[in-house]
């Protein structure tokens, strides 16, 4: 429930935060009608399931994105709490994953990654490096330093040879990713993420759902290696290195 509520909260960052609106206030209205909602209206998956997706008062519908993200988000917690238990690393994981997800999904929706995401995303980075790297999850300071420092030269470097294929906005992503999971660690996480936005790139070419010139987002997958690396990075790392 927790999950789904924060959620919510997650949805109205979506919508807000590339229009440049406040995310406290003023409370949530309908985008179309501008009809304040109500208690009724707000509770997370249900209100939606029970409303057909549709708002109560003008019919107008509510964009399907705002039940996937409650439901990924009230799923994600339990599982987070399952992977670490209650404690700091589950809570900074837990963050860490809803940041993700509010990247995500305005990426898709608008082709942005957000400075005001990732300037205080990276100096939450440096703070949790600085006070919290005892925790396993946490890179120290100069690992932190130098996996951001990888991921802005690999990053730049394509953003320089690829001539337009790639934005400024996934290079400081690459930096950001660096400082949270730090050396080597960032290799995986650039490296799940390209592979995983290469076969796509592949499907959608070879289904012709987009032409070659078209572009596609690379921050969610820039977000999605990252998370599976924040969970899984050092067994990848493990399984990869015990091939040589
Ligand atoms: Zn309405």
């Amino acid at each position: 429930m927790l999950g789904a509520t924060i959620g919510s909260f997650l949805n109205v960052c979506i919508d807000r935060l590339p229009e440049k609106r406040s995310i406290i206030l003023p409370p949530s209205s309908c985008s179309n009608c501008k009809k304040l909602l109500t208690a009724k209206d707000l509770i997370p998956i249900f209100s939606y399931l029970w409303l057909r997706g549709r708002c109560r008062y003008c019919r107008s519908t509510i964009p399907g994105r705002v039940l996937i993200v409650e439901i990924i988000s009230a799923a994600m917690f339990p599982f987070l709490f399952w992977m670490y238990g209650l404690g700091l690393e589950q809570t900074i994981v837990t963050l860490y994953f809803c940041f993700f997800i509010v990247i995500i999904f305005i990426d898709l929706e608008h082709h942005l990654i957000l400075n005001k995401l990732i300037y205080p995303g990276a100096i939450i980075a440096i703070l949790f490096s600085a006070l919290l790297s005892p925790l396993e999850i946490i890179p120290g300071i100069a690992t932190a330093a130098t996996g951001g420092g990888i991921g802005l030269g690999l990053f730049v470097l394509i953003v320089v040879l690829s001539r337009g294929g790639m934005g400024w906005g996934d290079v400081k992503m690459a930096a950001l990713i660096g400082l949270i999971v730090g050396y080597p660690l960032i290799f995986v996480a650039l490296l799940l993420a390209v592979i995983s936005g290469g076969i796509l790139a592949v499907i959608l070419l070879v289904t012709k759902t987009k032409g070659r010139k078209q572009h596609v987002a690379f921050g969610p997958f820039l977000a999605l290696g990252t998370m599976a690396t924040i969970l899984w990075g050092e067994s990848i790392l493990n399984w990869y290195i015990g091939y040589f």
